[in-house]
């Protein structure tokens, strides 16, 4: 049987050929045009060892033409062409542009990837892991929390986005633009708090049974950590229900007055009789019933009366004379790490592993690069 760490091994191998990690992120789609600049702008094929071609301009329009590519009106090879700024400042083939780059209405590092897509064009982000992992810190976590906090959260989202990158493989982009563009701020949400955190956990991921794990985290679970399997339907063993510091935090309080007619418009059912009808073992709500007997998955309710109302499943209903009051704990799904909790035990001295141990057991941290 293969050792742990050799398997993991194993697992990365394909991406450990190239020089740096990197990810694949689709930022922008386009119909028209597609405009990149930047410093040192070059252009070449889109592979690690692609050889790039100057534009001494810095600037570029990117033309469809059918099925083909132009490039300031001349026509390219192939469905995609890569650009990266600062060409001649590293003799490194394969590692992108460390210059900023601008590309549609987004500022990023690393290079670009402009390629045919459906009917238009699509704007791929070829990205180092670790600058990646620096610019979405500070937009997933306040870059206030104590540095072993920062430092969790670096861990989870390198281990996120590998788990990503290894599901999605052989795709164009491992993680889309979804999701991303809430998060993904590019070089202007780069702290150097952010970037020491990243740092210092460099190349750290958390691992069970030789892989990445499904690396889930919210801002506050309101007291305990929800499983994998009620919040998100992933039944992973490290991602089971924990006791949690956050719940002693007034901020994971809150509180939302809704009316009988938003109650009625969001569920499209009469709003009089609404009550909870069922609850995971942590308490969040699974199931109400609505007055005229129908009913609805927790999910279901919190999506249709809005994600920042209702801020969690672990609530109370009460009635008032017009609507009412839900009084809940938390915010997010529950699943993971808790962010909040996460600061509260670093208040408390506990270091980054500590922390993730907690709230992902059974998990081990193993240095990949
Ligand atoms: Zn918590």
């Amino acid at each position: 049987m293969l050792r742990p760490v050799a398997l993991v091994l194993l697992l990365l191998a394909p991406l450990r050929a190239f020089a740096v990690e990197t990810l694949r992120i689709a930022i922008e789609d386009a119909d028209g045009d597609v405009r990149v600049s930047g410093k040192g702008l070059a252009f070449g094929a889109d592979t690690e060892d692609a050889s790039f071609t100057a534009i001494p301009s810095g600037q570029a329009t990117i033309r469809r033409r059918g099925a083909k590519l132009e490039v300031n009106g001349a026509p390219v090879v192939g469905d995609s062409v890569r650009f990266r700024a600062g060409a001649g400042a590293t003799d490194d083939a394969g590692i992108p542009g460390d210059e900023p780059l601008k590309a549609g209405t987004a500022q990023v590092r690393g290079d670009v990837v402009v390629r045919t897509y459906r009917d238009g064009l699509q704007l791929i982000n070829v990205i180092p892991l670790e600058d990646y992992l620096a610019a979405v810190l500070g937009s997933e976590m306040p870059v206030s929390f104590p540095p072993e906090a920062l430092k969790a959260q670096a861990v989870a989202a390198r281990t996120y986005a590998l788990q990503k990158k290894l599901e999605a493989y052989s795709n164009a982009f491992h993680l889309g633009s979804s999701v991303l563009h809430q998060v993904y701020g590019g070089v202007n949400r780069e702290d150097p708090r952010t970037r020491a955190a990243v740092e210092a956990t460099r190349g750290q991921v958390l691992t069970y049974e030789l892989a990445p794990i499904e690396a889930y985290f919210h801002a506050s679970c309101g007291g305990r950590t929800e499983s994998g399997l009620d919040a998100l339907q992933r039944d992973l063993p490290y991602l089971q229900p924990v006791e949690c510091p956050c719940g002693k935090l007034p901020a994971s309080r809150w509180k939302a007055t809704i009316s009988d007619a938003e109650v009625k418009s969001a569920l499209r059912h009469p709003a009089q009789g609404l009550r909870v009808s069922g609850r995971t073992s942590t308490r969040r709500v699974t199931r109400v019933t609505l007055g005229d007997g129908a009913s609805m998955d927790g999910v279901e309710l919190r999506r249709r009366l809005g994600y920042t109302r209702l801020k969690s499943l672990d609530f109370e209903v009460e009635r008032t004379d017009h609507g009412y009051v839900f009084s809940g704990r938390g915010y997010g799904h529950g699943a993971g790490l808790c962010q909040w909790g996460a600061k509260a035990l670093a208040d408390g001295g506990r270091g980054y592993r500590e922390i993730l141990s907690h709230y992902y057991p059974g998990a081990e941290l193993q240095q990949l690069y």
